[in-house]
């Protein structure tokens, strides 16, 4: 689907829920798509990109980088801790920190580094075992952990089961952050981003619905 029918979609469901479509960003998941299709999109000024491998998103966007400006990367896909130091050189956000390990490892490399991507915490709304991120009966004690670390913790970020209705897991999630005076709401891909635009996403990812199926291999 063209860019630009993605953008007239988001468009289309801010003005249904009475919001601004500058406050919802749409991050265009680019994990394992050749880099012909990536390079397509960023030449129709597209800017914003996810990726889920550090070593995946370290091998390919420092390219990018040298030959489009403004670009921003964010990481959605979990994160090892000994992969803590490079996904921060190389993202401007980070979307699924779980755990504390992993917040105080990023807190040390915040300080070593001078810098820290924007963070959002990963919320297991479904409460799916093979699933990362805290549980809903955590996420409060988490939020306050991150917090008192001082680190740039900027929302919430979930993927919902695939065989339940989202909407339900996109108001969780909106209650959550809700409660802990988060304003960010990382949620919404392909097949249902509208609905988490009707329920306050702040940042959709949205992979396929732009770049085609996934070509893996
Ligand atoms: C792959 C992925 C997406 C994009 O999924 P699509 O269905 O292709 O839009 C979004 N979020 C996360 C965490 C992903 O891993």
């Amino acid at each position: 689907m063209p860019l630009a029918e993605i953008q007239a979609r988001i468009a289309a469901a801010c003005d249904a829920a009475g919001r601004n479509a500058k406050d919802v960003k749409l991050i265009a998941v680019s994990k394992v798509q050749p880099n012909a299709r990536v390079d397509a999109v960023l030449a129709e000024g597209h800017r914003i990109f996810g990726e889920n491998k550090v070593q995946e998103a370290a091998g390919k966007w420092p390219d990018f980088r040298e030959r489009y400006d403004g670009i921003e990367l964010h990481l959605i896909g979990p994160l090892q801790s000994n992969k803590v130091k490079q996904a921060m050189q190389l993202a401007q956000a980070i979307h699924t920190i779980d755990r504390p390990k992993l917040a105080t490892t990023i807190a040390r490399h915040a300080q070593d580094l001078g810098q820290c991507p924007d963070l959002y915490i990963q919320v297991n709304t479904g409460e799916e075992p093979q699933k990362s991120g805290v549980l809903p009966a955590e996420a409060d004690d988490f939020v306050a952990q991150v917090r008192a670390l001082d680190l740039p913790l900027k929302g919430l970020m979930c993927i919902p089961p695939v065989d339940e209705e989202p909407s339900l897991h996109f108001a969780l999630l909106a209650k959550i952050a809700a409660r802990n005076d988060l304003s960010g709401l990382s949620m919404g891909m392909s097949s249902d981003f509208e609905s988490a635009i009707a329920l306050g996403a702040t940042h959709i990812r949205v992979g396929s619905a732009i770049f085609g199926e996934r070509v893996y291999g």
